[in-house]
């Protein structure tokens, strides 16, 4: 299981800015989340101001 952003990103950068994995990086529209990396801890989710990271 991992993590995933929706189209609803904003691109402010707090979820990549507080990854303890760090593999949130900047993509073509939106932020998104190496699957691999992911540790599931949700952080990425209190942080967005919009929501957009879910529990895929
Ligand atoms: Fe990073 Fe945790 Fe979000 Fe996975 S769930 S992308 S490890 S902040
Ligand atoms: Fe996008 Fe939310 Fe991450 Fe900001 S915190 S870059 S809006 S997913």
């Amino acid at each position: 299981m991992a993590y995933v952003i929706s189209d609803d990103c904003i691109m402010c950068g707090a979820c990549a800015d507080g990854c303890p994995a760090g593999c949130i990086s900047e993509g073509d529209g939106k932020y998104v989340i190496d699957a691999d990396a992911c540790l599931d801890c949700g952080a990425c989710a209190g942080a967005c101001p919009v929501g957009a990271p879910s529990q895929a």
